[in-house]
C-alpha cells in the first residue's frame, strides 16, 4: 500500500470513512492504494460497525499522528479539543489532514493554516460543510475564476427539518423539536443548531474561501429558529414565502476596494416560493453561489449522514494521494488546494445592511393605526410593499408588513418609535427577507 490513514474517531463519518476505504471495488483505483493503518477512539470496549482488525484500534491518539509510518491523519473524532491540538500535532509532524471539523476549523483555521503552509502540508475540508455535497472544492477552484456575489446557504439539515415540519404540519417550533430530538433528527442539546451556530461556523469556511480571506466567527450575526412561530409560517406563506434559516455572505460588485466590508450572517429569512432554495426540505442542504461571469449556481444534497460525509472525506484523502502519487513535491504546495489567506475580511455592522424586513404588530383596535405605522416608518425613510391586518386576538389587531429595501438601522429606529405608539401593544416577530 502507498499511503497510510491514521484515522482518529470510528463514529458515524469515521466508520462510513472506513468502509469507503476498505471496499474500494467499483471506485476510483487511486483508493486501492490507500490503507487503514492506525484508528484512535475512545473505548476498544464499544461495538463497531465496521469489520477491521482489532489491532488497528488504539486509544492512544497522539501515537497516531506522531506515527512516522502514517502519511495522512484524518480527524473525524469532534469537539474542539483534543481535536485542535492533534491536528497541529500531526501537522508539526509533516502529516497531511484531512478534516470534517468545522467547528475547530472555523475558530482556529488561522494557527492551523499558518502551521500546514510553514510544514508544507494539506489541510482539507471537504466534509465540514454541507456533509456530502461537495462545495468547498469547487469554492477553492473552478469557481474561483469568477467575482463572487454571494454565497447563500441551508447548511443546517436539523433546523431545516424543524422549519419544513412546521410548514407542513402547522406546528410550534417547541413541539417539532422535541419530536425530532425523540426521532434522532435533533441533538438532545440542540443550542449549536437552533441557535445558527452551527451554520455561522459552516459559513465562515464558505465565505473565507468564497472571498479570499479569514473570517473572525464573532464577527458573524447569528440569529436562530427558536423564535419563528407558527402564525409567522402561515402569514409567510400567504405571502407567497417560506421561512429558512439561511446563511448568506455577500459583498456587492463590482468588488470594491481591499478593506471594505462584506455581510455575513445566519438568520431566519423569507424566502420567496419561486427562489431556487425555497424547495429545500428536510434534512437536505444547498448552497446557492452567484459569481460573475458564471450567474447563479446550487450545490444540492445530504448534508451530513455517514455514507455522505465521509464520501466527502474520502475524496479529500484521494486528492492528497494524488498529489503525492504525482510527485508532488510538499515543500511547494499546489496553490488550488492549499490556503494562502494572510488577511481578515471585514464585516459590514448589520446597521450597514439593505434589504426587506417582515414585521408582526399586536396593536390597539383603534382607527388610525395603520396611519401611524406609516407616518413612524416614513420618518426614517422605510417605504411598505405590503401592509395586511390579518386578524384579531381578543381586544388586539395583527398587522403584518413587508418593507422595500431599507437599510437596517433606520427600520430598527422606526421600531423604536412605533414602540412608543400607544397603540402598538408589542412587536412579537421581525424576519428579514431575502
Ligand atoms: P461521533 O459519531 O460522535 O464519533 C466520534 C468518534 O471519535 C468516536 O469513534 C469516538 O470514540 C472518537 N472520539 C471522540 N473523542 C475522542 C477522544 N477524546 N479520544 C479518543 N477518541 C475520541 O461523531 P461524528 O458524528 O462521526 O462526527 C465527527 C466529526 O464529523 C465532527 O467534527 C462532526 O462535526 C463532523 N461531521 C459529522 C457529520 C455527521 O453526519 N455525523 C456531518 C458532517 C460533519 P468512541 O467510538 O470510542 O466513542
Amino acid at each position: 500500500m502507498a499511503f497510510k490513514i491514521g484515522l482518529l474517531g470510528l463514529g458515524t463519518v469515521g466508520t462510513g470513512t472506513a468502509q469507503i476505504l476498505l471496499d474500494p471495488q467499483g471506485r476510483h483505483p487511486l483508493l486501492q492504494e490507500i490503507e487503514v493503518y492506525r484508528v484512535g477512539v475512545r473505548s476498544l470496549d464499544k461495538p463497531r460497525l465496521v469489520e477491521m482488525s482489532e489491532s488497528l484500534l488504539t486509544t492512544d491518539l497522539e501515537s497516531i499522528v506522531t506515527d512516522p509510518h502514517v502519511d495522512i491523519v484524518v480527524e473525524v473524532m469532534g469537539g474542539l479539543e483534543p481535536a485542535r491540538s492533534l491536528i497541529l500535532k500531526a501537522i508539526a509532524n509533516g502529516k497531511h489532514v484531512v478534516t470534517a471539523n468545522k467547528a475547530v476549523i472555523s475558530r482556529y483555521g488561522d494557527e492551523i493554516f499558518t502551521a500546514a503552509n510553514q510544514a508544507g502540508v494539506y489541510v482539507m475540508l471537504e466534509a465540514a460543510v454541507g456533509g456530502g455535497i461537495p462545495v468547498i472544492q469547487p469554492l477553492k477552484q473552478a469557481l474561483s475564476v469568477n467575482r463572487i456575489h454571494s454565497v447563500t446557504g441551508i447548511v443546517n439539515g436539523t433546523t431545516n427539518y424543524i422549519l419544513s415540519r412546521m410548514q407542513t404540519e402547522g406546528g410550534e417550533f417547541s413541539e417539532i423539536l422535541a419530536d425530532a430530538q425523540q426521532l434522532g433528527y435533533a441533538e438532545a442539546d440542540p443550542t449549536a443548531d437552533v441557535d445558527g451556530l452551527d451554520a455561522a461556523d459552516k459559513m465562515a469556511i464558505l465565505a473565507s474561501l468564497a472571498f479570499g480571506g479569514r473570517i473572525k466567527l464573532p464577527e458573524i450575526y447569528c440569529e436562530g429558529i427558536s423564535k419563528v412561530s407558527a402564525a409567522d409560517i402561515a402569514y409567510a406563506e400567504k405571502l407567497g414565502f417560506t421561512i429558512k434559516l439561511l446563511a448568506i455572505a455577500k459583498q456587492d460588485l463590482p468588488a470594491p476596494e481591499k478593506g471594505t466590508s462584506l455581510q455575513v450572517r445566519v438568520h431566519p429569512t423569507l424566502v420567496p416560493k419561486t427562489h431556487p432554495l425555497a424547495s429545500i426540505s428536510g434534512v437536505y442542504n444547498a448552497i446557492l453561489v452567484e459569481g460573475e461571469p458564471i450567474g447563479q449556481v446550487m450545490f444540492y444534497g445530504r448534508g451530513a449522514g455517514s455514507g455522505p460525509t465521509a464520501s466527502a472525506v474520502v475524496s479529500d484523502i484521494l486528492n492528497i494521494a494524488a498529489i503525492l502519487k504525482s510527485g508532488g513535491d510538499a515543500a511547494k504546495l499546489h496553490p488550488l488546494l492549499s490556503c494562502s489567506h494572510q488577511d481578515y475580511c471585514a464585516i459590514a455592522p448589520m446597521e450597514e445592511l439593505v434589504t426587506r424586513f417582515y414585521a408582526r404588530f399586536l396593536t390597539r383596535d383603534r382607527p388610525g393605526v395603520i396611519g401611524k405605522l406609516g407616518t413612524s416608518f416614513g420618518n426614517h425613510q422605510v417605504s411598505l410593499e405590503s401592509v395586511v391586518q390579518t386578524g384579531i386576538h381578543g381586544e388586539l389587531a395583527e398587522i403584518v408588513v413587508v418593507t422595500h429595501d431599507v437599510r437596517e438601522g433606520n427600520f430598527r429606529q422606526a421600531l423604536d418609535e412605533i414602540r412608543t405608539l400607544d397603540t402598538i401593544d408589542s412587536i412579537p416577530s421581525i424576519l428579514r427577507v431575502l
